[in-house]
């Protein structure tokens, strides 16, 4: 199934750039390319973040690379102190939880500059973004 919007597509549906649209865009790309959905109803995501932004942008990136999105339902938000993020393959009933890993969100709280924390998202590999379970 190929659902979803490149990333460029992705900062156009979201309106700009940042570190968190890119970490759920990410996030998104790795629940698809691991539970493999046949269908667009297929994935389900349960997003667990401060709903807030910057962290909520990070709803937009995963909407725009699954295709879990809030017209068809089948994405819900937990306003949340975790940073983890729940798909779950209704056909296959296979589940990826990825949790940002805390050296990660502990640095990007730190860093000041949009630029920087993005430059510093796009060095990092799926599993030194994320861990999983
Ligand atoms: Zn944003």
């Amino acid at each position: 199934m190929n659902c979803g919007l490149t990333f460029e597509e992705a900062i156009k549906f979201h309106g700009h750039l940042g570190p968190w649209l890119l970490i759920g865009y990410r996030a998104g790309v790795i629940a698809k390319n691991r539970l493999k959905p046949n269908d667009i109803h297929d994935l389900r995501c349960i997003v667990k973040i401060p709903y807030k932004i910057p962290y909520s942008c990070s709803i937009d990136g995963i909407q725009a690379s699954t295709c879990c999105t809030l017209g068809k339902g089948n994405i819900i938000v937990e306003n949340s102190e975790d940073f983890e993020f729940i798909f779950i393959n209704i056909a296959s009933k296979e589940s990826l939880k990825l949790k940002l890993r805390k050296n990660v969100l502990d640095k990007l709280l730190n860093i000041k500059s949009i630029n920087e924390a993005l430059s510093y998202i796009m060095g990092l590999g799926d599993w030194d973004l994320f861990e999983s379970s």
